[in-house]
């Protein structure tokens, strides 16, 4: 199921938060220590990767898969989707790389893959869904334990507890996945204690890590441990040298210079400790914020070789070029409880538009969470008699750091009102206009599949605006020329298959 109208009606249903862990109860990745091929002829032949593009901005094709239970509850939320998505771009800004969305979000409903436990569910997962030409990522709750893997193979899988405004899971997943090893090579699963002789070499088990799908459990690898003073680093731990030593390989706190806490000691007898900057190191997420030279060298290179399919020569979409702007109802202006009409205006380069409605000022538990291709869109139920929050924030395929508007307020009618539905379903709202504000209409069953006439007249019964459709819906919207009639009172009157409706207008300034 790809990402739809309908289909994104199902967010609208994520009104309480899920339970999920978060990314401090997580391991901080599951990707196992491997040397990538690429990085293997990397250093072989670094000449070789130094083409005439090489400082030209790369675009890479992403495919997103959003994963939820059976039922389709727990999926990401768009925002924080739009968020993690912005911070992948900021984190990736410094290597000219600049990840774009090929297709609309992949919408997988099924609590098996969206709670894996193990990485064998996981590549099941992504075997059965990937796309080609494109780095397909999974978005789930659980994925094996982890903040996130990668597998050279197939994907990326990312915990939605672990993705954010603030976080470089995703980063440092790409970047496994654009051939960087972790800096601490060797100590994944191994605990460093600077009370133990620090290891001249270190043993690793990369099942299900190497570029192919193992069917067998993996032999395991030897690496030899990073000096400090970088003498042995072109075959030490992760091979590359602006990456200095490190042997940390759980979750670490730093210093106010982004340096570990713990200190730790080369073979040599030589003390350290490691550099928390680093996207690919361990270290908490406010400690980092950059790849090293040598590591976007290797990413790039990855790209222009073996992961060119990924590739587009062209930006993929226009920037979305600002904010949009709320147009009704705002400024406490009422609206029904059911089908109230929300209007904002578009912007240059938005292809979609997240819509949020809230009881709360805070918007930390929402009624509506949405997105639509469309600038207006329909609510279909909200509380009678209740004030409600909205905003909205527009995106395309590679666009996503654009703010919300500004909060606008509504209040909601009661149920029982002067346009409440007729018994054979006749109903028009608002019947006060402002320029440029649409007209909702439902009709009665009976005309759907028949032809309507409309028309709106003046209090001397003068017709000054008619339309004709035959509608396939029971729902409607006209587009009244508010805008070019003084304010007033007007009749609006519709001609069905069962008979005459009308309904008093007023045009407001
Ligand atoms: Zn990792």
């Amino acid at each position: 199921m790809r990402l739809s109208l309908l289909a994104l009606f199902l967010f609208s249903l994520q009104v309480c938060f899920a339970q999920e862990p978060t990314k401090y109860q997580l391991a901080p990745c599951g990707t196992q220590p491997v040397i990538a091929p690429m990085l293997e002829a990397y250093h072989s032949h670094p000449g070789l990767f130094a083409g005439e593009r090489s400082s030209d901005t790369l675009f890479v094709a992403l495919q997103l898969h959003l994963l939820a239970k059976d039922n389709g509850i727990g999926r990401i939320s768009p925002e924080r989707l739009l968020d993690a998505f912005c911070r992948l771009n900021a984190d990736y800004a410094a290597s000219n790389i600049r990840f774009y969305s090929k297709y609309d979000w992949h919408l997988i409903d099924s609590t098996g893959w969206y709670m894996h436990d193990t990485i064998t569910k996981g590549i099941d997962m992504m075997l059965a869904n990937n796309i080609p030409d494109a780095l397909n990522i999974y978005f789930a709750s659980n994925v094996a334990g982890n903040c996130g893997y990668n597998l050279p193979y197939a994907g990326v899988a990312m915990a939605n507890g672990c993705a954010g405004a603030d976080d470089h899971t995703w980063a440092h997943e790409i970047g496994h996945a654009l051939s960087l090893p972790h800096p601490f090579l060797g100590w994944e699963g191994k605990t460093y204690s600077p009370s133990n002789p620090t290891p001249d070499t270190l043993t690793f088990d990369y099942t299900h890590f190497h570029d192919t799908l193992d069917l067998v459990p993996a032999p395991l690898d030897t690496t030899v441990s990073e000096h400090l003073d970088g003498s042995n680093c072109t075959v030490a731990a992760d091979r590359i040298c602006d990456t200095q030593a490190d042997f940390l390989s759980y979750r670490w706190e730093c210093d106010d210079q982004n340096r570990s806490i713990a200190l730790q000691t080369d073979v040599n007898g030589e003390t350290f400790r490691s550099d928390g900057t680093l996207i690919m190191s361990y270290a908490l997420d406010g400690c980092q914020n950059r790849f090293t030279n040598e590591q976007i060298a290797i990413m790039r290179a990855t790209l222009e070789t073996e992961k060119q399919a990924w590739l587009t020569e062209n930006p993929p979409a226009t920037e979305v070029a600002g904010p949009v702007t709320l147009q009704f109802p705002i400024n406490e202006q009422q609206a029904p409880p059911i089908g109230a009409m929300m209007q904002w205006s578009s912007v240059p380069g938005a292809t979609h538009y997240l819509i949020q409605v809230s009881l709360l000022q805070s918007f930390i538990a929402k009624a509506v969470d949405m997105v639509v291709t469309d600038t207006n869109v329909v609510l279909p139920n909200l509380l009678a008699n209740k004030k409600y929050y909205w905003r909205v924030r527009p995106f395309n395929n590679w666009s996503a750091c654009v703010p919300f508007t500004a909060t606008g307020v509504f209040n909601t009618t009661g149920f029982v009102s002067s346009n409440e539905p007729e018994n054979d379903g006749w109903r028009c709202y608002p019947t006060l206009l402002s320029a440029g504000q649409f007209m909702s209409v439902e009709l009665p069953a009976a005309w759907v599949n028949h032809p309507v006439k409309y028309a709106l007249y003046d209090a001397a019964g003068r017709i000054l605006w008619q339309n004709a459709t035959t509608p396939i819906y029971n729902q409607t919207i006209l587009n009244l020329p508010a805008g070019n009639l003084p304010a007033g009172m007007y009749r609006l009157s519709a001609v069905g298959a069962t008979g005459l409706k009308s309904e008093t207008i007023v045009i407001a300034r």
